[in-house]
C-alpha cells in the first residue's frame, strides 16, 4: 500500500478526525484487517497561530515547505495537509517536493460540482474567507461562484474557530451563531455551504442546516485514500 504523509497539529482536535476518517475509509474500501499506512508530522499549533496572527506567511511557508520534506524524505507517496488556512502556503510545500500534493479546495470543487451546484457559501477563518488563495482554486478551476458573511460575522466564525473549536470546545450558541450565518449566505443566494475549517465539522453538521454542506476535513480525506487505493 503506497504511504499518505500528512501534516496534522493545525489544530490537532481535526488531525485526529483525519486519522480515524483515513482508516475508517481504507476498512470501508479493502475491508478485512486493512487500515491506512501514513505518516503524521504534527507542529506545535502555537508557534503557527502566532505567524499567522503576525502576518509573517513566508516564514510559515518555510515551516510548511520543511514539513513536507521530512514526510517525503520518511517515505510518504502523497502529501496532505491538514487545514484549509495553510494551503496559502501550498505554493511553497508544492516546489519543496516531488510527490503529489492534494490540494484540500480541489477536493470541495470536484464535490461542489457533482452536487451541480453553482454559488456557495464560504466559511472558514479570515484568511481562508478574506484571501484569495482558496476562492480562486473553486472560481478559477470549477466555475464555482463563492460568497463569504459579512464583516463582523467574519469575525465570530473566525474568533470561534481559535477561542474554542481548535481547544475542542463545542458549545450551542456557538452552533446557533453559525447556523444563523449560514441561513444569511443561503438568503444571499448560496446553495451550498463549505466548511473550510477543518474544526468546523466538530461544531456544525448536514442535519444543522438546509442546505447541502460540503465538510473539507472528510472530503480531503476521503480523496487522499481514494488516490492511495487507486495507485497503490
Ligand atoms: N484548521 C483550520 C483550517 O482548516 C484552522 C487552523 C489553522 O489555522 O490552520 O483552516
Amino acid at each position: 500500500m503506497k504511504t499518505i504523509g500528512l501534516i496534522g497539529g493545525m489544530s490537532w482536535e481535526s488531525s485526529a478526525v483525519y486519522y480515524k476518517l483515513i482508516n475508517q475509509r481504507v476498512h470501508e474500501l479493502l475491508g478485512g484487517f486493512h487500515s491506512c499506512q501514513c505518516i503524521m508530522y504534527s507542529v506545535d499549533f502555537a508557534e503557527i497561530e502566532k505567524l499567522q496572527r503576525e502576518d509573517k506567511w513566508a516564514e510559515l511557508d518555510t515551516l510548511m515547505a520543511d514539513a513536507a520534506k521530512r514526510l517525503e524524505n520518511a517515505g510518504a507517496d502523497l502529501l496532505v495537509l491538514c487545514t484549509n488556512t495553510m494551503h496559502l502556503c501550498s505554493e511553497a510545500i508544492q516546489k519543496a517536493i516531488s510527490i503529489p500534493f492534494l490540494h484540500i479546495a480541489e477536493a470541495a470543487g470536484e464535490e461542489i460540482v457533482k452536487g451541480n451546484l453553482r454559488k456557495v457559501g464560504l466559511l472558514g477563518t479570515k484568511f481562508t474567507m478574506e484571501k484569495d488563495f482558496y476562492k480562486e482554486v473553486l472560481t478559477g478551476k470549477f466555475g464555482i461562484e463563492v460568497i463569504i458573511p459579512n464583516e463582523q460575522e467574519r469575525e465570530e466564525v473566525h474568533r470561534i474557530i481559535y477561542d474554542e473549536l481548535v481547544h475542542g470546545q463545542i458549545k450551542g450558541e456557538s452552533r446557533e451563531r453559525y447556523q444563523a450565518i449560514i441561513h444569511n449566505l443561503e438568503k444571499n443566494g448560496a446553495e451550498g455551504v463549505i466548511l473550510g475549517c477543518t474544526e468546523i465539522p466538530l461544531l456544525i453538521s448536514s442535519s444543522d442546516v438546509n442546505i447541502p454542506v460540503f465538510d473539507t476535513t472528510r472530503l480531503h480525506a476521503e480523496k487522499a485514500v481514494e488516490w492511495i487505493v487507486k495507485n497503490s
